[in-house]
């Protein structure tokens, strides 16, 4: 079977949820048995959004190939439980890099390079990339940024050639847009709607499907002068109203025969009718908690809760593995200090503290896991968080009180995390920090043996400092056990406390693997410590 092409824009503002959109509609083709992949396009310059400040766009989702990529690649794996790599994800930079590189090397002979025809010749090549593959029957790809954004428009004008080159039940093109409600007039308008649309056309597309974001019902009128001014028919005009849940819209949408008008426009003739028994079980659940647990979320980039979009929706999982609703309570770890943290953790059941980079807010970490050691609260530290644990650990029980890590103090006395060997010499920031999957080995006298229930272990990393080797053993006779190792490096990647009834700090990122079908099994257990401190 070919592989189909499904493009997706947005329309009129941004944070409309395209990557929602995106990942529902996947899968509902996967839930028919077709075999669906998603990608990402972002036209900024950057070339992956792994220099970027969490508060810019969010946290950066890694890839088990160690790509750092766009927090929608994250949504995509929850859904679909199917990894993606550095190929889901393509910006302007990386576009710009491959096609300069070749100008470097003389490849284009002597020609001008142009917008058009090289750079929206290589981003076709990187659109039809997966499809090359042969592993997917649909690639969706969605496009960041809004129609008429001057750095969408080479995007756009590559999708115009792709549909113009592809035959036309291989593509279909979908735009999502937002249909904003008049309090004074109380009407849903259409106005922004039509000129995105007409937008598009402009730039020599005809969307097939417009999804409408609303926060009121589109009534069969108003789908009729959407269809009717926007060219599209009745059926296609799609209602997507605010959801109490993310992992409500797919169902949203196969309600709405998202899924049957891709398949009809595609002439899918092998799909299926959907099995979602799976995923309605989870969404049963996640609807009908039968108690409720506070957790603590200790981190500098509390602000923006896309910083930790990872992290909440493992959460979510594993609420839902637990039959508990998650309340979430965010604590700003620049504001924590010796005299506030009982107040701001008391009610707290359990205490993550949240993988971040620099100085600022590392003292409120740092006092925080002291909070979760001493009276006994489900602790689980992750990146930074872990490594803010093994100094308070070494400050307090191995009472070397400037035991810090060199990332803060470079000169340290007491270097409990230092930076990892093969990172001295890096001078280059983007993309050299030790990414992706590491294989890691737990003792099997180890509290996290007894939860993963296996010996081997694959996550994900995004760091460059380590827990400094030379203090394992004074931290091991002191009661801090590094419980897992990678034998390749000798890197310690969890450490647990035995006197305690869930201390873990992780090295990795538990949570960039957890998804619907597959909820992480550390932060099933966090939840339900969190739910046994609570009795
Ligand atoms: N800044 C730390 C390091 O680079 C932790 C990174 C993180 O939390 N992802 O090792």
């Amino acid at each position: 079977m070919k592989t189909k092409y499904v493009f997706v824009l947005g329309g009129v503002t941004s944070s409309l949820g395209k990557g929602i959109i995106s990942a529902s509609l996947a899968k509902l083709l996967q839930a028919r048995g077709l075999r669906v992949t998603i990608q990402k396009f972002d036209p900024y310059i950057n070339v992956d959004p792994g220099t970027l400040n969490p508060l810019e766009h969010g946290e950066c989702y890694v890839t088990e190939d160690g790509g750092e990529t766009d927090l929608d690649l994250g949504h995509y794996e929850r859904f679909l439980n199917v990894s993606t790599s550095r190929a889901n994800n393509v910006t302007t930079g990386k576009i710009y890099q491959t096609v300069i590189q070749k100008e470097r090397e003389g490849a284009f002979l002597g020609k001008t390079v142009q917008v058009v025809p090289h750079i929206t010749d290589e981003i076709k090549r990187r659109m039809m990339l997966l499809a090359k593959t042969g592993n997917y029957d649909v690639v969706i790809s969605e496009i960041g940024g809004t129609v008429g954004d001057i750095e969408s428009q080479p995007f756009v004008e590559a999708i115009r050639q792709l549909q113009w080159e592809l035959d036309d039940e291989d593509c279909a093109i979908l735009h999502l847009t937002l249909l904003p409600f008049l309090n004074a007039a109380k009407e849903l308008k259409t106005k922004p709607t039509q000129h995105s649309v007409r937008m598009l056309q402009q730039n020599g597309l005809q969307p097939d499907i417009i999804v409408c974001r609303t926060e009121h019902h589109v009534t069969p009128d108003i789908r009729k002068k959407i269809a009717l001014f926007c060219n599209v028919k009745p059926n296609a005009v799609i209602e997507s109203i605010d959801a109490k849940s993310i992992y409500e819209v797919p169902i949203m949408m196969m309600e709405e025969k998202l899924d049957e008008i891709v398949i009809n426009k595609l002439q899918l003739k092998a799909a299926k009718k959907p099995e979602l028994t799976e995923w309605k079980k989870f969404l049963d659940k996640l609807q009908n908690p039968k108690t409720n647990v506070n957790i603590a979320l200790v981190g500098k980039y509390v602000e923006l809760q896309d910083a930790y979009k990872s992290i909440l929706e493992a959460f979510i999982h594993a609420g839902a593995t637990n039959e508990c609703k998650v309340c979430v309570h965010y604590v700003h770890s620049e504001h924590i200090t010796s005299d506030n943290v009982a107040e701001k953790l008391s009610n707290m059941h359990a205490v993550l503290v949240a993988p971040g980079f620099g100085e600022r807010g590392t003292e409120g970490k740092i006092i925080a896991a002291n909070y979760a050691r001493v009276h006994k609260v489900p602790f689980l530290g992750i990146c930074m968080g872990m490594q803010m644990a093994v100094i308070e650990y070494a400050r307090n029980v191995l009472e070397y009180k400037e035991a810090t890590t060199t990332e803060i103090n470079p000169s340290s006395k007491y270097p409990v995390i230092d930076l990892m060997e093969d990172q001295k010499r890096l001078t280059i920031k983007g993309g050299t920090m030790r990414l992706g999957v590491y294989e890691c080995l737990l003792k099997k006298d180890s509290l996290v043996y007894k939860i993963y229930g296996k010996e081997q272990l694959h996550e994900r990393h995004r760091h460059r400092y380590e827990l400094n080797n030379v203090y394992v053993e004074e931290l091991e006779r002191k009661g801090l056990y590094a419980v897992g190792t990678n034998t390749e490096t000798g890197l310690v990647e969890i450490v647990e406390m035995k006197d305690h009834p869930f201390f873990i700090g992780v090295q990795f990122h538990p949570e960039l693997k957890s998804t619907v079908e597959n909820p992480h099994p550390l932060f099933v257990a966090f939840m339900k410590a969190a739910l046994e401190y609570k009795q």
